[in-house]
């Protein structure tokens, strides 16, 4: 009986060719092409044989599928045709959120990405010679004139994929077969599974763990050099704070011990300030220039942390060290593309010209808590007014009241995120939202759910938004959201 009745339902489906062919589904072929319409045509059908199948389909649900199907072949052709990767409004506060894709890039960088990549270049190609040239020489010259010179020795930069890649790098070319001393404190993990002793094993060098977790003394480095000990390494505490009794050597006195012994001494900063933070109020995060000024041979950190470029790994330092790392092979297979050096070096030209705010994670953090509050007070006004002047709020018996999102506009903290001072906020306003019948996570769906998605933190019951790592010109394109979410 069961089976006859699934024939029959078979029967009712079209074909591919017939199903194209429709009023309903004909048009679309102007928009997306017949190719893809045939395509999408196909997997729609597909899924109805599915379901008659499995018998969640009967005869009348058929039926309102088969009315349907203009609108699934084109909710198909658009989760099909669609962009994956997408950009999303972040109203976290973090500004290096790692899972958002860490810094925005400048406006410079993206022209620059555009004019480099949508022809050829000089890449590897030395105008002046016609001859062969290096990738690395476009930013370098800039790393040179924004590191200078390091106790008398001039700094060479070299750039990798990522900042794992650089540690991976300089391990392997400085310390592969022998041993790196390392601080039983700085054995860090950071998000992602980027794991200090991972990273070492990979690398071929043997991790040679000294100190405590909370101390670890220059003697403990001291006592642990053997004729293998080929590196010193330090790794910055990005994502966590060591507090109480503790003691750590200073980088002097490691440095002096690096020279005295004649080990190169490695610092894996991760974030990697170019510029000295505590000019906008963030301290506690050193400075690649610190540690190079300090006598660091080599300084390791990210591209798209603190720096604001475009994902890669760069590591700065003598000209010798580097060299080995350039001479890798290694290198070759972690090298990065022609993009990532536009981005880099019109990231780095922006710092040469000492332009800041051109850079958007430093003017981020450099957005004073009474500009981000004008902003969100701004937002809340016209958000309160949807609530009041909603006509269905002024028909309806109070009993049965329309729900529409109150806004209130508070003092909060933004954070930097992306591993950089662990232990440093930066004050903030708040936009904190709540809408009747709807919970606060229900609030941050919708909000996702938005094109563009708007990501936001879910805090005591309420969603807050952060407009600090909001661009001022996103402002009404969320109004418009919550306006639409109200009513
Ligand atoms: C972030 C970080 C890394 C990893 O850098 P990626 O660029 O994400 O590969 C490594 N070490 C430290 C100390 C970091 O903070």
């Amino acid at each position: 009986m069961k089976s006859t009745a699934k024939s029959e339902l078979f029967r009712e489906l079209p074909s591919v060719d017939e199903l194209v062919r429709t009023s309903a589904v004909a048009p679309l072929a102007a928009t997306y092409g017949l190719a893809a319409v045939t395509d999408a045509a196909r997997s729609v059908l597909a899924r109805l044989r599915e379901e008659i199948s499995s018998e969640h389909l009967d005869e009348s649900a058929l039926r309102i599928a088969l009315n349907g199907m203009g609108a699934a072949i084109e909710k198909e052709l658009q989760g099909t045709l669609g962009y994956s990767l997408r950009p999303v409004i972040n109203a976290t506060g973090v500004i290096l959120h790692t899972n958002l894709g860490r810094a925005p890039l400048s406006e410079t960088a993206f022209t620059h990405i555009q004019e480099v990549a949508g022809e050829f270049s000089n890449l590897e190609f030395d105008l002046e010679t016609g001859a062969r040239g290096k990738r690395d020489v476009h930013v370098d010259r800039l790393f040179r004139q924004l590191l200078g010179e390091s106790g008398g020795r001039a700094v060479s930069t070299i750039a990798v994929n990522n900042n794992a890649a650089a540690v991976l790098l300089a391990l392997n070319s400085l310390a592969e077969g022998g041993e790196a001393i390392v601080s039983r404190g700085e054995l860090v993990e950071i998000g992602g599974s980027f794991r200090i002793p991972d990273v070492m094993a990979k690398s071929g060098a043997t991790l040679r763990e000294v100190g405590t977790t909370n101390r670890t003394r220059v003697s403990d480095y001291e006592s642990a050099i053997n004729e293998r000990t080929r590196l010193l390494l330090r790794v910055h505490r990005s994502n966590f704070e060591i507090t109480g009794f503790t003691e750590q050597p200073s980088t002097k006195d490691l440095v002096a011990l690096a020279e005295k012994r004649g080990i190169p001494l490695m610092e894996d900063l991760g974030s990697g300030a170019l510029v000295d933070l505590r000019n906008f109020g963030i301290s506690g995060e050193p400075s690649v220039l610190d540690s190079l000024h300090a006598g660091v041979g080599i300084v390791t950190y990210s591209g798209d942390k603190l720096l604001g470029g475009p994902q890669a790994g760069l590591i700065s330092g003598r000209e010798d060290l580097v060299a080995r790392m350039r001479a890798n092979s290694l290198f070759r297979a972690l090298r990065v593309d022609k993009l990532i050096y536009a981005a880099l070096e019109a990231t780095l030209l922006a710092y040469v010209k000492r332009d800041y705010d051109a850079i958007p994670t430093l003017h981020m953090m450099r957005l004073t808590k009474e500009e981000i509050g004008g902003r969100a007070e701004t937002l809340a006004k016209s958000v309160n007014a949807v609530h009041v002047t909603q006509p269905a709020t002024a028909s309806h018996a109070a009993s049965n009241q329309k729900p529409g999102i109150k806004a209130e506009v508070i003092d909060g903290e933004s954070v930097i995120g992306g591993g950089a001072a662990p232990s440093s906020v930066l004050p903030t306003r708040l936009l904190a939202l709540s809408r009747d019948g709807l919970s606060a996570d229900q609030l941050a769906e919708r909000l996702r759910a938005n094109d563009p998605p708007i990501i936001a933190r879910v805090e005591e019951g309420r969603v807050m938004l952060d407009l600090r790592t909001v661009f001022a010109h996103q402002d009404p394109t969320i109004a418009a959201a919550l306006s639409r979410i109200a009513s």
